[in-house]
């Protein structure tokens, strides 16, 4: 059915994603074997972990005969541009509910969302708050009728579904796995596909992340009746809180350029490898250790 899904209208998807190792003097001097997950370049609209998310949603609102997508995200949300740009693709009207007031103009991701067909609404922040509430989505049924709903960032059981499959396209041999968290969706079902004594570490891109740990606890038990214990988080590694950046982020955003040839995502991406290679200095893996992170976007 999703081979179906991935045919309309000229949408393309590169998967399986990239896998390539990197080499550096810091990698060779502890002795790490990186490899990235390229999942950025799944897709310029909806890129990486985005899709993997929102895979199963389009295929369960589709078997539900749902017509309509509703969510929520801030007025920078990757995730609500990508929902805009899988209800083009893919045949669904979609709703976007934005923490905050309107501003005018739009900025780019909610005037692309707008282009995508979105139609945008707004909540207050307290309102925003107790947006799993019942009277929040009562309030935003009798306004907008029959939805299915997808939670902020994506993250539910079907999210995680889809965030498992990135493990299964990885064919070389691993000891840790990495990635963003912004919601924690991605990071808790890239652990429900590990096994043995591989572990998932996730860097928390938020100010007062460890809420985060108690939502992958929570969307691991949606789906797995309990949690797992293969995974943590790293909560250090902000560099201010989010949509934040500092001049020690930049910089390494720079030097990894200048080594790579690769422009980290500076939101998500560069944040987690920042933290990782700062773990590797610290010499919290052994010589040896052979590690993916994923670009997620
Ligand atoms: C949305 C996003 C994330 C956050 O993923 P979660 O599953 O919400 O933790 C990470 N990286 C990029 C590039 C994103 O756009």
């Amino acid at each position: 059915m999703l081979a179906s899904m991935t045919g309309v209208s000229g949408f393309r998807l590169r998967l399986p994603s990239p896998l390539v190792r990197i080499q550096d003097e810091t990698l060779d001097r502890y002795g790490i074997v990186l490899y990235l997950k390229r999942d950025d370049l799944t897709n310029p609209d909806i890129p990486g972990n985005k899709w993997r998310k929102l895979k199963y949603n389009l295929s369960a609102a589709r078997d539900e005969g749902m017509k309509v997508l509703l969510t929520f995200g801030g007025a920078y949300s990757n995730h609500i541009r990508a929902v805009a740009a899988a209800g083009h693709h893919f045949g669904f009207q979609t709703i976007g509910v934005i923490r905050g007031e309107e501003h005018d103009p739009l900025n780019d991701v909610l005037s692309q969302a707008v282009g995508y067909g979105m139609k945008l609404t707004y909540l207050d922040r307290l309102s925003y708050r107790d947006k799993k509430s019942p009277a929040i989505e009562k309030l935003l049924r009798d306004q907008f009728g029959d939805f299915y709903l997808i939670p902020e960032g994506g993250s539910n059981a079907l999210a995680l579904r889809g965030c498992a499959e990135l493990v299964d396209e990885i064919k070389v041999p691993f000891d840790f796995i990495c990635c963003p968290c912004g919601t924690g969706g991605t990071l808790a079902g890239i652990a429900t596909a590990i096994s043995g004594p591989r572990r998932a570490i996730g860097f928390s891109v938020l100010k007062g992340g460890n809420f985060l740990i108690d939502d992958v606890v929570q969307l691991q038990t949606s789906l797995l009746g309990h949690r797992l214990h293969n995974w943590s988080i790293e909560l250090d590694f902000h560099m201010g809180g989010f949509a934040r950046r500092n001049a020690e982020l930049d910089s390494f955003i720079t030097l990894f350029n200048d080594r790579h040839n690769i422009q980290l995502e500076w939101v998500y991406v560069a944040k987690m490898m920042y933290g990782l290679y700062n773990l590797i200095e610290r010499g919290r893996f052994v010589s040896g250790a052979e590690i993916v992170a994923v670009i997620t976007g």
